[in-house]
């Protein structure tokens, strides 16, 4: 059964583990380049990115991880995850990079102050939309959405399908969670809600690759 790497440099990793493991998958901590090799998916938890970024390159997993997500690598992006996954970045500190591979520009704390962390309930495509296998008390209906300092989806390309957007308030419809292909994206952190669905999901996405 497939094995999904949790990158361990900063942020929220434990909570991405605990929910792996709650969706029924193995779960290890990335930090070093054979690691990385073992794994067949990968999630990047929310945190700083600018940090996650120059930790990447300390510990020399950034080139590593770019050419696996050339090479198709499921990942799954949440928060500052997101950010790392995106094509181009819009306030991102002047020397920021990321890794890129989804086909989006991302605006980091896009929320501005008022909201710049709050929470919603929304409808999630695939997630929320279907049946699980082995429903659980959070498996009907909309998912509570966490928002830290979180990141929003600026525009997409083609090849990206939007997922979710904010349903209500000064940022409605801003699109926060996207997938293409191997890649997933999320502006918010089911990580720490008990909800289990979106890592399921990603699940299914390293199954079938
Ligand atoms: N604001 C953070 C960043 O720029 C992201 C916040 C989060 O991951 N909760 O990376």
């Amino acid at each position: 059964s497939p094995v999904v790497g949790v990158l361990g440099l900063q942020g929220d990793t434990r909570e991405h583990l605990r929910a792996l493991a709650a969706a029924g998958v193995e779960a290890v901590v990335v930090r070093r380049p054979d690691e990385l090799a073992a794994v067949h998916g990968l999630v990047l938890p929310g945190g700083e990115s600018t940090v996650i970024d120059k930790l990447l390159r300390v510990f020399e997993l950034r080139e590593p991880l770019v050419d696996r997500i050339v090479d198709g690598l499921p990942v799954y992006g949440s928060c500052a995850g997101m950010i790392l996954l995106a094509d181009r970045l819009l306030d991102g500190t002047h020397d920021q990079q990321t890794l890129g591979g989804l086909d989006v520009t991302v605006r980091r704390n896009a929320f501005g102050r008022q909201v710049d962390s709050f929470e919603t309930d929304l409808e999630l495509a695939g997630v929320t939309d279907r049946d699980w296998p082995s429903p659980g008390p959070e498996d009907g209906g909309s998912v509570h959405a966490v928002f830290i300092r979180a990141p929003w989806v600026e525009d997409a390309g083609p090849g990206v399908e939007p997922l979710g957007v904010v349903p209500s308030g000064p940022a409605a419809g801003r699109i926060v969670a996207v997938r293409a292909g191997n890649l997933l994206a999320t502006s918010f952190h089911p990580e720490i809600t008990g909800d289990t669905r979106v890592h399921r999901l990603f699940a299914e996405v390293v199954r079938a690759a």
